[in-house]
This record gives C-alpha cells, sequence and structure tokens, in this order.
C-alpha cells in the first residue's frame, strides 16, 4: 500500500516500518526535524529509509520500544507520550503506532505538551565542570527528559539549557528516576 501524500506531508514526523523493524518510508517533517536536532545528511545516511528502526533508539530503551513495535506489527494500536525538550521549550510528544492492513506499521509523533521551560538554570562551563561532571569525566543526561545528574551522587537531576542544547562529547545516555518510573515502570 502506497502512503498518501498528505499523509506523509503533515507537520508531524510519520515513519513507517516493516515487521523486519526496517524503516521503509520518512516523511518530510522526518528530515527537517533531522537536520534541524541532529546531524543533518549524517543522521539520514545512517537512520533513514532502510536503517533498523531500533538503532535510532538510545540502547537502554531499545527492549521498551521494540516491545512496543511488535505491538503495533501484530495489529495493536498504540499510544505513548515521551519528552524531547528544547533548550528552552518543555515538550512532551504522542507516538502513535497505527498497524496497516499491508502488514507494516505507521508512526506518528505529534506535539501535546509545549510551553516554556522552567526550573532550568544556566551555568558557564566551571560550574558544569564541578556540578556534572562524574568520576567517570562523563555527564550522565537523561535520554527522555534531558535532565543531567549532579554529580555529587545524590539523586538530584537539572536542566542545564547550554547541555540540552550541546553535543558535548561528555554526554552520556542515563534515565533519571521520574523518567524510570513514569514511562518505564516495567523496565527492569
Ligand atoms: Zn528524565
Amino acid at each position: 500500500m502506497q502512503i498518501s501524500e498528505d499523509i506523509l506531508n503533515v507537520d508531524n514526523v510519520i515513519y513507517v516500518f516493516d515487521d523486519r523493524l526496517t524503516l521503509v518510508e520518512i516523511n518530510d517533517a522526518y528530515r527537517k526535524f533531522a537536520e534541524a536536532n541532529l546531524v543533518g545528511s549524517q543522521f539520514l545516511s545512517k537512520f533513514g529509509a532502510g536503517c533498523e528502526l531500533l538503532q535510532v533508539i538510545p540502547a537502554p530503551l531499545r527492549p521498551f520500544y521494540a516491545d512496543l513495535y511488535r505491538r503495533a506489527l501484530s495489529g495493536e494500536v498504540i499510544e505513548h507520550d515521551y519528552q524531547c525538550h528544547s533548550p528552552e521549550r518543555y515538550r512532551i510528544f504522542r507516538l502513535r503506532l497505527i498497524p496497516l492492513d499491508d502488514g507494516r506499521v505507521i508512526a506518528e509523533n505529534s506535539l501535546r505538551v509545549d510551553t516554556p521551560l522552567s526550573g532550568a538554570v544556566d551555568l558557564d562551563e566551571a560550574a558544569i565542570s564541578t556540578a556534572y561532571v562524574g568520576a567517570s569525566g562523563l555527564i550522565t543526561q537523561c535520554m527522555c527528559c534531558r535532565k543531567v545528574k549532579a554529580a555529587t551522587g545524590a539523586d538530584r537531576w537539572d536542566w542545564v539549557p547550554m547541555l540540552i542544547a550541546s553535543r558535548d562529547e561528555r554526554l552520556s545516555h542515563g534515565l533519571c528516576r521520574v523518567c524510570l518510573e513514569l514511562y518505564y515502570p516495567d523496565t527492569p
């Protein structure tokens, strides 16, 4: 089945995948999102049509998303809300997975909540090093809400706008306690 042009041309990020969890189609909004938020053409050659869908998902969340995708492939309509913040905006998106009658699944990401980010602190490089770089030399950033973990060992996570936007090489993926409990309660 060919996906209608109308569906693929909307603002929502849409992709279609098949039963091998291969990305088979992406829309213009997906391309634009990739270019604006990621590394542009490099991202598309790696994560565009033809790639393995789960590669796009941070490793610790793959079991969770693999389960969602497989349920959709077996005919279930799935809705899942997730956070994806920009430096200034608190944003929640809804992922809808809709099985198509040819066995493939269409995934649509629509913006549900978009408000200014509150509770954010901005810091200079020295303050970031002191407060957030851990003993390993890395900064742990929640892959859901993009808060970064305090280096003190206490379970405190803060929004630091500079680090939400940056491609700081010290950033490593983690999952804060709030997001873990809220979004992935079944994750061991
Ligand atoms: Zn989080």
